[in-house]
């Protein structure tokens, strides 16, 4: 067979892109060389839908064991009982939930994208906003802060089957604890969507949602730092307290329900190579080096911010809890758009994003959203965030400077090879 030539062109020049930049996009990480090869291993070759020990093909014996070692080091790293690793993605994890656990026109209560929630929250262009009948809660104008009693008020009006946590675009703990309080008010169920700060979460550095959500949701590839993936998980089994039927009309226990919400749910066959891969992440999360890792993209996080503070930027709510922040232009007279069209002809990767009670459409926004997984990954500590701020605050007060620009782009590029990637 001829070697497709423009594609892997296109990889090359895709992981230069990747070495040569500062990569602070707050989803983006960088995963291990055994990450990659195991997705890009012959197990991508085999079908197997259905569960380890009940497929529903034949020749499954050895994806069984790679995906039974998934499920039992996501039991470990996470200390759950209950665990489906098959999701495609994190909105394929929260479509295989809602399936599972709503009819639709069921009422959903979740938090407002434009205040730093997901599409598959409620919103109006997403399945979840189009089958669910969505209502949100938000930040506070005054702090940028959830505030969890009025959380209880809108359950409490609202009476939503779902309650749903979680953010993309939060940098502040949650509340588990009062959110549970607010659903059992209500009798609704409590979904917590940790797709960001997984990992912190794995490390005990954050609240522990385990404690109080009825069912977890999460990507696998922003902090938890392995392949782009989904996954589903419960800390106790509970009977479903709807009384939902499966379609054969049973009453079963959550994680049968849950199961079936994947398959046949929303999805065929799982990934297999990819469901290795993310075994091999857990594998890495649950050694004492990934600790390491998590603080460290927890304290560079916090420099970051008070770099951007101490040069007069905007925080929502002030600052960061996690690995990322939000911070509003408007005071610096910028939209998204602009900061981010310009940042990355430094080769500095960030997206726009829409602020609280923005002004702007999605298109254009008021702010930008910063993470540090990825820089942590790639070897930077506290002592280099200041010079990472002070690059995009160079880059940001001379937009129209092609000199300066060109000249910060040179700077990162030097700097950026002091830090080696992987070699895949
Ligand atoms: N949930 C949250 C909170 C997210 O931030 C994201 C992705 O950014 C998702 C779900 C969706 O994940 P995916 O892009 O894997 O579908």
């Amino acid at each position: 067979m001829q070697r497709d030539s423009q594609i892997f062109d296109l990889i090359q020049k895709e992981h230069q892109r990747q070495l040569h930049g500062l990569e602070l996009i707050a989803s983006e990480n960088f995963v291990s060389e055994q990450v990659m090869q195991a997705m890009g291993s012959v197990l991508t070759n085999k079908y197997a839908e259905g569960l380890p020990g009940k497929r529903y093909y034949g020749g499954c014996e050895v994806v069984d064991q790679a995906e039974q070692l998934a499920i039992d080091r996501a039991k470990e790293l996470f200390k759950v009982e209950w665990v489906n690793v098959q999701p495609h993605s994190g909105a394929q994890a929260n479509a295989a939930v809602m399936l599972a656990v709503l009819n639709p026109g069921d009422k959903i209560l979740g938090f407002d994208l434009s205040h730093g929630g997901h599409l598959t929250h409620g919103s109006p262009v997403n399945f979840s906003g189009k089958l669910y009948q969505p209502v949100f809660y938000g930040v506070e104008p005054e702090t940028g802060e959830i505030d969890f009693n009025k959380i209880r008020e809108v359950a409490g009006r609202e009476k939503p089957k779902l309650i749903i946590c979680g953010a993309s675009a939060y940098s502040r703990d949650w509340d588990y604890k009062a959110l549970r309080e607010a659903a059992d008010a209500v009798g609704a169920l409590l979904l917590a969507d940790i797709s960001h700060p997984a990992g912190l979460i794995a490390t005990g550095l954050l609240n522990d949602p385990f404690e109080h959500c009825h069912i977890v949701t999460t990507t696998t590839h922003k902090t938890l730092r392995g392949p782009r993936g989904g996954m589903i998980m419960m800390r106790k089994d509970f009977e479903n307290p709807f009384g939902l039927k499966t379609p054969k009309g049973e009453v079963r226990m959550m994680s049968s329900l849950l199961d079936g919400g994947v398959f046949p749910g929303t999805q065929g066959g799982p990934l297999e190579h990819v469901i290795a891969a993310k075994a091999v992440a857990f594998f890495e999360a649950l050694s004492p080096s990934y600790k390491e890792y998590t603080q460290q993209v927890q304290k560079n996080a916090q420099m970051l911010a008070k770099g951007f503070v101490d040069r007069g930027y905007k925080l929502i709510s002030g600052g960061t809890a996690n690995h990322l922040m939000l911070i509003d232009l408007r005071s610096k007279d910028l939209t998204g758009k602009l900061a981010e069209n310009t940042l990355i002809k430094a080769d500095i990767t960030i997206n726009k994003n829409m602020v609280p009670f923005d002004d702007k459409s999605p298109f254009v926004t008021s702010g930008i959203r910063i993470g540090s997984a990825a820089v942590t990954t790639r070897g930077l500590k506290e002592q280099d965030m200041d010079r990472i701020v002070d690059y995009i605050d160079r880059v940001l007060m001379n937009h129209d400077n092609d000199t300066v620009i060109t000249q910060t782009r040179n700077e990162i590029n030097n700097w950026m090879e002091q830090f080696p990637l992987f070699s895949y």
